[in-house]
């Protein structure tokens, strides 16, 4: 991506998250990759998460009118080219963060792209996003979504379908355009059968296959964090969402192979290099 000359402003870009005490993913993954991509990285948390590289130990969600207040806050001042949301943990964040993006002019059609990654639990399994938040994800966030970026439990608990193969995967983007979202990304990294992790884009008319080698680490913490940061950032900079993805895959893809082992647990992707 361009980036801008020393002392002049850079794109800027918000992401909507929580924080990881251990740095790997969330906030940090998604500041990680913007600064790294030349951009200015606004935040408003949404969460602050205990977590280390064996799992999330708890969370203490933000009152969802300070988490309104940032995104105001910043957007009215700084101002943003693109956002992108991660991990909202409840159904009262969803609903302020829908009502001050709408307010804002991001997302909807013709608005600030928006990327939704719908963060419902950690790769150890625990859980992120309180199961009551479900129905506000498909009524009220995804449907002003520029894109929705799940892997394949997220597919499976916002749409029902399992996804197990390249057919059923049609079927989950298809069920996620009908939410209302104007792009639909169902990732196939966790399709472990293939050797390949496939990620099918549609925008209600053409589906679009961005295949990529699989990278089997353990380390994959933030991969799914990064994607979707990745993809804002190229979106910020005025990309279409076929080409911001296609850039936001090799971003990962590059970070898996630079994965390094932290902890006891699962280790970072590193985009650095
Ligand atoms: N913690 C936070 C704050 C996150 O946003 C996420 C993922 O989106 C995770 C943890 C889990 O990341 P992973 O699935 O890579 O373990």
């Amino acid at each position: 991506l361009p980036t801008a000359a020393p002392g002049a402003t850079p794109v800027r870009a918000l992401t909507i998250a929580g924080s990881d005490s251990g740095g790997g993913a969330g906030i940090q993954a998604d500041m990680r990759t913007f600064a790294l991509l030349g951009l200015h990285a606004c935040v408003a948390v949404t969460a602050v998460t205990v977590q280390n590289t064996l799992g999330v130990n708890g969370f203490q969600a933000i009152d969802p009118p300070v988490v309104a207040d940032q995104v105001r806050t910043v957007v009215t001042d700084i101002g943003v080219s693109a956002a992108k949301t991660g991990m909202l943990a409840n159904s009262a964040i969803i609903t302020s963060v829908t009502q001050v993006c709408t307010e804002l002019g991001i997302g909807g059609d013709g608005g600030i792209p928006l990327v939704v990654d719908p963060v419902c639990a950690s790769m150890h399994g625990d859980q992120l996003l309180a199961t009551e938040a479900l129905d506000a994800l498909r009524q009220l966030l995804i449907p002003i979504a520029t894109v929705v970026t799940p892997n394949l439990d997220e597919v499976r608990l916002i749409t029902g379908i399992e996804v197990v193969d390249a057919a059923s995967q049609r079927d989950a983007a298809r069920a996620l355009r009908d939410l209302g979202a104007r792009w639909a990304v169902v990732k196939g990294g966790h399709l472990r059968t293939s050797s390949h992790s496939p990620d099918l884009l549609y925008d209600g008319e053409t589906f679009l296959e961005f295949d990529h080698e699989r990278i089997d680490t353990g380390h994959d913490h933030g991969a799914g964090d990064t994607l979707a940061a990745a993809t804002a950032a190229a979106l910020a900079h005025g990309w279409s969402v076929p080409d911001a993805l296609e850039f936001a895959k090799g971003w990962v893809t590059r970070g898996l192979q630079a994965a390094y082992p932290l902890g006891a647990g699962h280790g970072p992707v590193n985009p650095l290099w």
